[in-house]
């Protein structure tokens, strides 16, 4: 029969896959000599066929179990089930990858009535075993059957009540007993089945339980969000518990050996005395810093800190680690890579680097590009901030600047920001439970519950902002509302800013700026220039989008929409006259007015970009968001052209489009009205000629959207050779222009060959290609998307990840038809899938010249280029050798 269980000595940690990500790594530890508590581990095998017979679990592995518990007890000198001496073990789930706090695990299992007697006389410490059991009575009922814990936690705080105590800590050993036969008389009621008094019957509920929550919804909800595979299955582990709720020098804490939010090198961590590892994480008990722990116990602090290092050391990351310490013995419960923000994630990925610890290009390939969003939003404005109200303040969870409408329940916070709005989710505490809502809203604000708190953890792993233990104010999530320690009382909807760097809670919306970048962030991107092969450039339309590219490493400009230029409102008249002009004459006039205009955008763009390309596409302008509706706009626009309403609006009738998205756009314009591209090119030319005089370098890019046709492209460009040449040779500069074309139709893609004789560039616009290659329309796609990808008909959303085989294939397709007859021709990318990590390896492979993306995404856009490029490259070294 097939192995499925392993002692802790048997693994290693690249065996996650089998044993799960938190066994491998207690077998690790067990192996580098470190105080991990002896056990086994189910391996996740065993999960899968328990999956495959329905939910059985078999005799076969039961046994096996059972031998690994015979040598667990010969191990610890212990007996499971001893009214003496009993043995009692965790069972704990482990996931190949980390899925913090979404699945179970049962403590103190083994305990009975009998046991309990056998651990008090052990321990010489009967409040703390019977608070064992009480515990174990309420996880192994919440875990195994679903009882609400609320249940158990009412008559706990009904008998705290009662005896007048503030703290668990104050009950008595008679309490704890009365307390306990309290607990077993909810099990009786809730499951109509006496607390199971058998140690081998509890085991075997609780590996069940363990491999059941895999498929819980809460975990299902994660692995969504996480894109994590559901074919894993977890891996139990079983393991002998330590006490850290056995008195003054007992206790739990969980360790980060770099800081989670800053990534600054320095041990960061929580410590709760007395208590037992779940406290912690639950943000029930707010915690004390870590260094309260080297006042009071140097010894166990300093080997906290040294087997810190050797983790970090061990495993060559910043570690998030699990450690109980009973009666002044320090124990190793856990240790994975830490989960941390992406402005944690690069300074410790470049301070490894500067260690000797690991290379520039493995600190490239541990960021995730899409995580760089967090750090390129905006900040609350410093000047606005000062102004600001405080009203609270907690603990900095998760950094970012947020505003937005408070509600108190996950299911609302969810709904209202499925409506537009924008959401603060405020809680006295978080439970997975509330992982959507928290998903959906902008921030998160809770009032209990330390840096390490469920709130705070999953905060850090969204990218969200988060402040937590906010204990200053006073949240009613049944009445929906909280009163700050001022007495101000907010309900839900009533706006407020939290910033997740300081902590600081504000009344209403507060103002932002930009982003600010760290060293470490330029740095890792040089490295990553070094690497990539893809040029990044930016779709930007102003001067503002340009700067904020280039700030963010753009090396030109992609896209340049001429049509955005028009919809100033001192432009808008000309624009309508230009369209609706009767005569060319009439269009020729509206056309001077719009190219001075124009002149002075393309100036200021070719100042900023300093010798950089810009690629300028001619107008392509949705006609009907120009035309007036108003009444009293057709009325101005009558007087403006001097005509009567009445003609204005037959002539717009004339104008209205069946289908406007396959109408008279793009170069068509051009086809029917020459003069507006002449006029573009005029401005572009002139300008261009301007800058360069002012000995700024120039390199304009003219670009032709929707070209479906050869002979569309060959007029068209006869018209703008002979317009600037009709320019320059008034003067002795010389301007190195290109004139190329978008490709956007399938059309132009299948016939590349032809195109690329009349063009120097191809662009390919993915937008309009992804629409009219599918044949639907991006804005009308939301209505049955989502069942398309339900039914797995689309894995991604192809308007945001490129559809490699379809489009991918037309794309390929006119690479290689257009290389045939332009050796010369560049190539780019245009378009939303310009930004997109999955999109860019594609368009790496495909060996384009460049992709173009929104500014925000220029960092984005950078990393993943580095990425696929080293990703190729291992690929080829592996196909070498
Ligand atoms: P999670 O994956 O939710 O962190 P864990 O399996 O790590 O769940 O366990 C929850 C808590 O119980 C942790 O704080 C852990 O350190 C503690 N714990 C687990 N096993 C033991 C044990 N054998 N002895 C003492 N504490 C334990
Ligand atoms: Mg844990
Ligand atoms: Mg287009």
């Amino acid at each position: 029969m097939k192995k499925l269980v392993y002692q802790f000595h048997e693994g290693r940690k690249e065996m996650k896959l089998l044993l799960g990500g938190k066994g491998a790594n207690l077998s690790e530890m067990t192996n580098i000599g470190l105080p991990v508590p002896p056990g086994f581990i189910i391996s996740t095998d065993a999960c899968k066929l328990y999956n495959e017979q329905s939910s059985r679990l078999s005799n076969e592995l039961f046994t096996e179990v059972l031998t690994h518990m015979t040598q667990l007890e010969k191990k610890t000198g212990k007996q499971f089930g001893s009214a003496k001496n009993p043995l009692l073990v965790s069972v704990r789930s482990g996931a190949p990858i980390s899925m913090p706090g979404m699945m179970d695990t049962i403590l103190n299992l083994g305990l009975n009535d009998r046991a309990v007697q056998g651990l008090i006389q052990l321990t010489n410490d009967a409040r703390s075993s019977l608070d064992s059991y009480r515990r174990f009575i309420q996880m192994f009922g919440d875990v195994v059957f679903g009882i609400p814990s609320q249940l158990f936690e009412d008559t706990l705080s009904l008998i705290k009540k009662k005896k007048g105590y503030l703290l668990d800590t104050e009950l008595t050993p008679e309490d704890l007993e009365n307390l306990i036969l309290h607990y077993q008389s909810i099990y009786l009621k809730e499951t109509r089945r006496s607390f199971p008094q058998e140690p081998k019957q509890q085991l075997k509920l609780a590996i069940q339980a363990v491999f059941d929550s895999w498929m819980n919804p809460r975990a299902v909800i994660y692995r969504r969000l996480h894109e994590i595979n559901s074919n894993f299955g977890t891996a139990v582990n079983i393991q002998a518990m330590v006490f850290g709720n056995t008195g003054k020098t007992s206790g739990t804490g969980i360790a980060f050996t770099r800081n989670p939010s800053t990534g600054e090198k320095a041990i960061f961590g929580e410590f709760l005395w007395n208590a037992q590892g779940e406290d912690v994480v639950s943000g029930i008990r707010t915690p004390e810093k870590i260094d309260k722990l080297k006042e009071q116990m140097p010894n166990v602090y300093k080997k906290l800190i040294s087997t810190c290092e050797q983790l970090e050391n061990h495993y060559n990351d910043m570690q998030d680690i699990e450690f109980t310490i009973e009666k002044g013995n320090l124990f190793i419960l856990q240790t994975r890579n830490g989960k941390r923000t992406a402005k944690a994630a690069i300074q410790i990925a470049t301070d490894l680097v500067h260690e000797g610890k690991i290379s520039k290009d493995e600190a490239i390939m541990r960021i995730k590009p899409k995580e760089l969003n967090q750090l390129l939003h905006p900040t609350f404005d410093p000047e606005a901030l000062a102004n600001g109200k405080v009203i609270a303040s907690g603990l900095p969870a998760s950094p970012g600047a947020r505003s937005g409408k408070i509600y108190f329940e996950a299911s609302q916070a969810v709904t209202r920001a499925e409506h537009g709005t924008k959401v603060i989710l405020v809680r006295n505490e978080t439970s997975p439970e509330d992982i959507e809502g928290m998903a959906k809203s902008e921030a998160i604000l809770t009032a209990h519950g330390g840096m390490t708190s469920h709130a705070a953890v999953v905060a850090r792993g969204m990218g969200k902002c988060c402040v937590a233990g906010c204990s200053e104010i006073i949240i009613d999530e049944a009445a929906k509302e909280m009163i700050t320690a001022n007495g101000l009382k907010l309900h839900e909807g009533d706006v407020i800013s939290l910033d997740g760097t300081t902590g600081k809670v504000y009344l209403d919306e507060i103002k932002q700026t930009k982003a600010e970048i760290s060293a470490a962030f330029h740095q890792l991107m040089e490295w990553g220039n070094q690497r990539k092969k893809l040029n990044i450039y930016v779709n930007a339309d102003t001067p503002n989008d340009l700067d904020t590219a280039l700030h963010f490493g753009a090396e030109g400009v992609g896209l340049c929409r001429t049509e955005h230029m028009f919809f100033h409102e001192d432009r808008l008249p000309y624009v309508r006259q230009m369209i609706m002009a009767t005569s060319t004459t009439n269009r020729k006039k509206a056309l001077a007015h719009l190219k001075s205009m124009q002149k002075e955008d393309f100036s200021q763009l070719f100042r900023i970009a300093s010798g950089r390309p810009i690629t300028i596409r001619l107008l392509d302008p949705p006609l009907h968001e120009f035309l007036p509706k108003d009444p009293k706009d057709i009325a101005n626009l009558a007087k403006e052209m001097g005509l009567t309403t009445l003609e204005i609006n037959a002539h717009l009738n004339g104008l209205t489009e069946v289908n406007p998205m396959l109408g008279h756009r793009g170069c068509r314009l051009a086809i029917t009205y020459p003069e507006i591209y002449m006029m573009q090119t005029e401005a572009i030319i002139e300008s261009a000629i301007a800058v360069s005089s002012e000995s700024f370098p120039v390199q304009p890019e003219i670009m032709i959207p929707l070209i479906a046709t050869k002979k569309e492209l060959s007029l068209i460009t006869a018209d703008i050779q002979e317009t600037a040449k009709n320019r320059l040779e008034r003067t002795s500069i010389t301007i190195p222009f290109k004139i190329g074309t978008m490709i956007e139709t399938p059309r132009a893609c299948i016939t590349a060959d032809k195109i690329a004789t009349e063009a120097q560039f191809f662009s390919f616009g993915t937008n309009d290609l992804t629409q009219l290659t599918f044949g639907f329309s991006r804005d009308d796609a939301s209505k049955f998307l989502p069942d398309y990808e339900q039914k797995e008909i689309f894995v991604n959303d192809p308007f945001t990840t490129i559809d490699q085989e379809g489009v991918g294939g037309l794309i390929e397709m006119a690479i290689i038809k257009g290389k045939i007859t332009n050796p010369k021709l560049k190539m780019g990318i245009c378009g939303e899938h310009g930004g997109d990590p999955a999109s860019i390896h594609f368009f790496h492979k495909l060996g384009l010249h460049y992709v173009s993306c929104s500014p925000y995404r220029v960092p984005i856009a950078r990393l993943a280029a580095a990425q696929a490029a080293l990703m190729d490259q291992t690929q080829t070294t592996l196909q070498e050798s």
